[in-house]
């Protein structure tokens, strides 16, 4: 299909440096195809031109000063991708490796993740190659200010809501919304994942874990299976990583490990979600940690991993749920879980597998839900929260959870209806992708050029 490829061909040569965009764009315009020649109308509205091409990009300057008094500069980025279905949304990074390429591949992705939650959100993505590491809790929050000294001129209730990512969490939501406050003089809802006695949502925090839990427990139940008594493998400890453990122990699964940037933790009874938590959330310190407690556990360090492994994948299990980062699981990784036994894998984080690796999950027929599918609870529940400041209500748990467990079912429903629907069931990678971008384009076709 020319109009596909042509497209390609364009973002390929025209952005070299921006890889993991290529590979987001890529696999959306390879997925259309069927949708494409099925309904030709999309090309007249030259609907794929505009969706690769974000309405607005910021790119700013973040200038701060460390504990010691020297001031330091950093890029800041907001991508606001597209609004046919309503407000910017999508979170901030904070990360080293963060650049304008990265926001770009978060913000296309994030266009249809949120179209498939069925609620009025449209895609955008932030953040900063800033490295919050090591960093004191007053260098984060006079970053946090400086970052919001611009960002507040392009942001609002109706327009753009930001929320966290990796790197980004209540702290800094906290730090982020006071500066807004002070420099527009406006308590509103201009972020989600607040605290939640200033305006957050109950169960916000636990939503983007429990979500690709209620994901992969929906993916198992179409094939008359259950998470219950499975060894589950979890990359990543950030909040994605330590919810998605604490869903699995309240199903009766076994999560045996989690990882960060220093290395991984096997525990083969099953990891501690307390002590993790304690580790983690509390004490920001380091998995290491974690041994001196469980002596049955193991700690492995990043460099006694395997040459090209991540050693996280090549424990034995049944169920795999990476909530660390993009890439982070690839061919090698796929061929050792499939042949140790792996047969679903719902995705915590945002692309973490290669395109070879997903391939090859699509080719052996396991359950795989990709992550704008999978991890779209996090997000979902951010409306839910707008939803809440909007009508000045704050609502219980169970309500909010009910809402999640509602929309994860749907969200399956939809990628497993629309994949039979173009002749490929159980390739929720498609149904994921025409589904999202279905609603999306007709929104754009109805609001005109
Ligand atoms: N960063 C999360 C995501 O990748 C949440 C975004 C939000 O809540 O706006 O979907």
């Amino acid at each position: 299909m020319p109009y596909v490829h042509d497209t390609l061909n364009r973002l390929q040569h025209s952005s070299p440096a921006q890889a993991e965009f290529y590979q987001a764009a890529e696999e959306v315009l390879e997925c259309l195809r069927p949708l494409f020649e099925r309904y030709p109308h999309y090309h007249d509205h030259a609907i794929i031109e505009r969706i690769v091409e974000p309405e607005r990009q910021v790119f700013f300057r973040i200038s701060w000063t460390d504990d010691a008094g020297k001031v330091h500069v950093n890029k800041g980025f907001r991508v606001q991708f597209n609004s046919a279905l309503g407000p910017y949304k999508g979170g901030l990074r904070f990360h080293p490796s963060v650049t304008a390429g990265t926001i770009k591949f978060l913000g296309f992705e994030q266009i249809f993740k949120n179209s498939l939650t069925g609620l009025a959100i449209g895609g955008g993505k932030g953040g900063a190659d800033f490295d919050p590491k090591g960093k004191s809790d007053a260098e984060i929050m006079r970053f946090c200010q400086a970052f919001m000294t611009e960002l507040h001129r392009h942001i609002g209730p109706t327009s753009d809501v930001p929320a966290g990512d990796i790197g980004v969490g209540g702290r800094e939501i906290g730090y982020l919304f006071g500066q807004y406050k002070r420099l527009t003089g406006r308590y509103e809802g201009v972020l989600t994942g607040k605290g939640l006695c200033w305006g957050g949502s109950l169960g916000r925090k636990e939503a983007t874990g429990y979500g690709a839990v209620y994901f992969a427990q929906n993916m198992l139940a179409d094939r008359g299976d259950t998470l219950e008594g499975k060894t589950c493998l979890v990359s990543g400890a950030g909040n994605v990583a330590i919810y998605t453990i604490e869903k699995l122990l309240e199903l009766g699964a076994r999560p045996v490990t989690c990882s960060d940037s220093q290395g991984m933790i096997h525990d083969p009874e099953g990891i501690d979600i307390a002590l993790l938590k304690e580790l983690k959330e509390r004490r920001r310190g380091s998995l290491e940690e974690y041994v001196g407690q469980r002596p049955q556990a193991r700690y492995i360090p990043v460099r006694d991993y395997p040459m090209n492994g991540h050693s996280v994948w090549h424990i034995k299990a049944e169920a795999a749920f990476p909530c660390a980062t993009q890439n982070e699981l690839t061919l090698e990784d796929a061929e050792v879980m499939l042949a140790q036994g792996v047969r679903c894998v719902s995705e915590g984080a945002n692309m973490p597998s290669t395109k070879e690796a997903v391939e090859l999950f699509l080719e052996a027929g396991i359950a795989y839900g990709p992550g704008k599918a999978a991890n779209a609870g996090g997000v979902a529940t951010s409306q839910l929260e707008m939803a809440q400041n909007s009508a000045m209500e704050q609502w219980p748990l169970e309500k909010v959870d009910e809402k999640l467990q509602r929309i994860m079912a749907d969200i399956y429903r939809q990628c497993a209806e629309t994949a039979a629907e173009f002749g490929d069931p159980g390739n929720l990678v498609l149904g994921a992708n025409i589904a999202g971008f279905r609603k999306v384009a007709d929104a754009m076709i109805d609001q005109g050029v």
